[in-house]
């Protein structure tokens, strides 16, 4: 069946004749993987399923802030692909937006979707840039009937990549060029692929466990940052805003592509009976081809029929139409961060808290140093202490001004985490960025 799948795919790119471009290798990826560790797919779908299921269980777990530690890898060969700290930055406050419905084109979701998006509660602190200069080319690989085997030596120093780090408590992020996907003589671009959440500790025992330093993203620099242009022959000059590496975090954290990658759909006929496992999604049968087409209508739906959400992160619409989540998929994101990798999120903020946490501006954050805290008017008297990123008590002291300093000249680069508490008792948290 699976190779039915991918005959079908290399079938449709032969006939198509022209580039495709393969915004991401997920589902493939997923194939690479069952083939490696057979119930692999089943057993990572069942993992987010029983998670969801956890997670309606639990009392009020809605609110609650999550904020993710970032490792970007930048494997580079050729100069321009060593893209600067300016655009890193530019992906990482993207990724905020985005995982925060604070991205200005919100306006642009049509009345159709506006009461199933929301505001996933997942923010992301940039931890480490780590930058490898390599002569490794990273390329998928396919075969006629062997399926799809992925770069994945980009996270491996030894292969001319760049090793995970800590892989459980940090979202690595490898920015790489990433090789077009030569399949029957036609060559289509890569712009990312991810893995998603496999439950390891549940892992079946007895049978090989995939490797948690595989855990990550990878995508290509092209994609990088919060306004780029990728030129591809034959497809022409496609916007990057960042989306790219939106859309495979949202693999990362458990979501699939809107049409469900059925097998028709590689043939380019919509097959509207794969469900991508979110209810508030519409049943849509074919990825989108990098455009932005409102009429989109490839499937009926069971109840009132409606388009395409082309606006949605996890379909292959042009970045420029892209700019929400469901509430389904959000459901899904945060019961993986509370379930299979609950031990990523950094901090959990809970929604008083972030609510309190509000009440104060803490910047510039990234800092190489000199952090301002300027709190509300009725949080200023209080004490404070600062943690390193190893929880170890750092510097505390008591204020009564409405503007806390805090000085990390002589500390090294990584993440601290602040606590205020006021005079009323009242305790809010924030991440600092040493950079
Ligand atoms: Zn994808």
């Amino acid at each position: 069946m699976k190779r039915l799948l991918l005959l079908c795919a290399c079938l449709y790119f032969a006939h198509s004749g022209q580039a495709q471009v393969l915004p991401c290798l997920y589902d493939l990826g997923v194939d690479q993987l069952e083939r490696q560790y057979p119930g692999y797919r089943d057993h990572s779908h069942r993992t987010v399923k029983e998670a969801v299921q956890a997670y309606h269980q639990r009392r009020d777990p809605d609110g609650s802030l999550f904020t993710i530690p970032v490792v970007i890898h930048v494997v580079w060969k050729e100069a321009e692909e060593n893209i600067s700290d300016a655009r890193i930055e530019a992906q990482i406050r993207v990724l905020n937006e985005a995982f925060r419905r604070q991205n200005a084109d919100t306006v642009n979701t049509r009345s159709d979707f506006q009461a199933v998006v929301g505001d996933a509660g997942i923010e992301f602190v940039l931890a480490d840039i780590i930058r490898v200069q390599t002569d490794t080319l990273f390329a998928p690989e396919a075969s006629l009937f062997g399926g799809v085997t992925l770069p994945d030596h980009v996270k491996q120093t030894a292969n001319g990549g760049s090793d995970a780090t800590d892989p459980v408590n940090h979202l690595n992020i490898w920015v790489c060029a990433l090789q077009p996907i030569s399949i029957f003589g036609t060559e289509s671009p890569v712009l990312g692929f991810a893995y998603p959440p496999a439950g390891l500790d549940n892992w079946p025992a007895e049978t090989p466990i995939p490797e948690e330093e595989f855990e990550g993203v990878v995508v290509d620099y092209r994609t990088v940052g919060d306004n780029e242009v990728y030129s591809i022959p034959a497809v022409g000059d496609l916007p990057m805003l960042g989306r790219t590496t939106v859309h495979e975090v949202g693999h990362y954290l458990g979501l699939r592509h809107t049409s469900g990658d059925g097998a028709l759909a590689a043939l380019g006929v919509p097959d509207c009976d794969v469900d991508d496992g979110v209810a508030d999604t519409p049943n849509q049968g074919l990825q989108s081809q990098f455009n932005c087409d409102f009429s989109q209508n490839t499937c009926t739906d069971d109840v009132a029929d409606l388009p395409d959400m082309v606006e949605n992160y996890m379909d292959y619409s042009r970045e420029d139409c892209q700019n929400s989540f469901t509430k389904g998929q959000i459901e899904i994101m945060r019961a993986v961060l509370t379930g299979p990798r609950a031990e990523l999120p950094a901090e959990v903020t809970s929604s008083a808290e972030a609510q309190s946490a509000t009440h104060g501006r803490l910047y510039p954050n990234p800092s190489s140093g000199v952090f301002y805290l300027e709190l509300a008017e009725q949080q200023q008297s209080g004490s404070w202490q600062l943690f390193d990123g190893f929880g170890r008590l750092i510097m505390q002291s008591r204020y009564t001004a409405p503007t806390i300093r805090l000085d990390l000249q002589g500390h090294p680069a990584g993440l601290y985490f602040l606590q205020v508490k006021d005079a009323a008792g009242r305790q809010a948290s924030w991440t600092l960025v040493r950079s």
